[in-house]
């Protein structure tokens, strides 16, 4: 069988056959297929798709390329949860303790940000002395203890996965909705869990930038996950503006404490509660989503989610008492303040927030850029906001050298959009499909 009729048939859309997808993926995992004809593959799927054979057949012989983890000794129920990455999303390090004090697991892998999206990674490494378990076996372990199991990939989970990635950056064939999928779903199929909950982003800082993409790539990763037998739940959540208030890391890390502390943003409140109530629902713990809300506030209000976090920073080897002391986090030496002229902010394009942030240090332009975890972005206003003048502060830098302020200035001012309409705010949950 030659590698170039494969790449033909996909190039005539039609269907592979396993055995043909075998010599095609194992060939380019031992280096018997070259990047260039791989190339040539990965923009047919990127003008063709894949059917849901194809596409479950390949996410498995993804996931088949490197180590599985399982966690023989856990009696607790395990949820996944995947954010396919957004702006300010601090989601993860809220939502586990909240998982834990109900009584269930997190197991998770977390990835590091990249470009103008931030990582959980990243912002746990805000914390001093904190390190993610580098073993499976570490993993367990501080997954018993706190029922909180985060790790970050590694080079032995889904290498397959990593090699095809890096062809993609360089071949502009990262926006395919069903590479995309596959990627995800890769990595999700290699951790066991009882339920993987995926947050799909939709919006101006996401990969899907519409309700339609985003529903064609959730339907594509419910379709993986039916193929491997998994339990795939996904809410689909506005990225039409940061998500909170914080863009950065250590703030980030704040404004996380602070929502277990029963402060927060509606949106992240809705984003959270909706998913903890899906991971309560799966377990059959309750029989609508909304009930689980009344459990949520409970474990806000008596303080035992946010213990349950104290708890982790501590066994990952960091200082637990930052929850009460924000001056053990890392901090950012100046502000700069946005002001705006008066009117209805109509639109924030959330990628540019992202790269703004970015610019300052708070991401990675590149993968081995050093991060700065102090500096941010702390948005006072979002969508539907009213500006009374041109001395309200709509936003702030926080940042530590001078270098490259005023490039994420303009980034930040430019993606404000003001109307002297009425805006409503914006949803945070745009669907949710059980
Ligand atoms: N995240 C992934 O893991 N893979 C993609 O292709 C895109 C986002």
């Amino acid at each position: 069988m030659r590698v170039v009729d494969i790449i033909q048939k996909k190039r005539d859309n039609i269907e592979l056959t396993k055995q043909e997808i075998d010599v095609l993926f194992d060939g380019y995992l031992e280096n018997k297929v070259p990047d260039y004809q791989m190339s040539a593959f990965l923009m047919a799927v990127y003008f063709n798709s894949m059917t849901e054979d194809e596409l479950t057949y390949i996410t498995l012989k993804m996931r088949d390329s490197g180590d599985i983890i399982n966690f023989e000794n856990i009696d607790k129920f395990l949820v996944d949860k995947h954010s396919t990455g957004g702006v300010g999303d601090k989601v993860t390090i809220a939502l586990a303790p909240i998982l834990s004090a109900l009584g269930m697991g997190t197991a998770k892998l977390s990835g590091k940000g990249l470009g103008h999206t931030g990582g959980t990674i990243d912002k746990f490494e805000s914390i001093k002395g904190f390190e993610f378990s580098q073993t499976k076996e570490d993993l367990v372990n501080i997954a018993n203890k706190t029922g909180i199991g985060l790790m970050g990939y590694s080079d032995k989970i889904v290498p397959l996965d990593k090699k095809i990635y890096g062809l993609r950056d360089v071949t502009a064939t990262v926006k395919s909705i069903p590479l995309i999928a596959s990627s995800i779903m890769s990595k999700k199929l290699a951790i066991q869990s009882d339920v993987i909950i995926l947050d799909v982003k939709v919006g101006d800082g996401a990969f899907a930038k519409n309700l339609e993409e985003g529903k064609l790539l959730a339907k594509h990763m419910i379709e993986i996950g039916r193929g491997a037998n998994r339990d795939v739940k996904v809410v689909l959540t506005n990225m039409d503006e940061p998500l909170g208030f914080n863009v950065g890391n250590a703030t980030e890390i704040i404004e996380a404490i602070e929502f277990l502390k029963g402060n927060s943003s509606e949106d992240l409140k809705e984003v959270i509660y909706s998913i903890a109530s899906l991971a309560l629902k799966s377990k059959k713990e309750i029989t609508n989503l909304e009930d689980g809300y009344k459990l949520i506030d409970e474990v806000i209000e008596n303080g035992s989610a946010l213990n349950k976090l104290r708890e982790f920073i501590k066994e990952s080897g960091g200082d637990d008492n930052l929850v009460n002391d924000y001056s053990l986090l890392p901090r950012y030496k100046y502000t700069k303040e946005v002001y705006l002229k008066q009117g209805y902010i109509k639109r924030i394009h959330t990628e540019n927030v992202g790269k703004a942030a970015m610019v300052i240090g708070a991401g990675r332009a590149f993968k081995d850029d050093v991060i700065d975890h102090g500096v941010g972005i702390l948005i006072h206003k979002k969508v539907g906001g009213y500006i009374s003048d041109d001395k309200e502060i709509v936003a702030e830098i926080f940042y530590n050298s001078e270098d490259k302020i005023e490039e994420a200035y303009n980034l930040l001012v430019n993606s404000f959009e003001i109307t002297d309409e009425k805006v409503e705010p914006q949803k945070a949950i745009l669907e949710i499909i059980e």
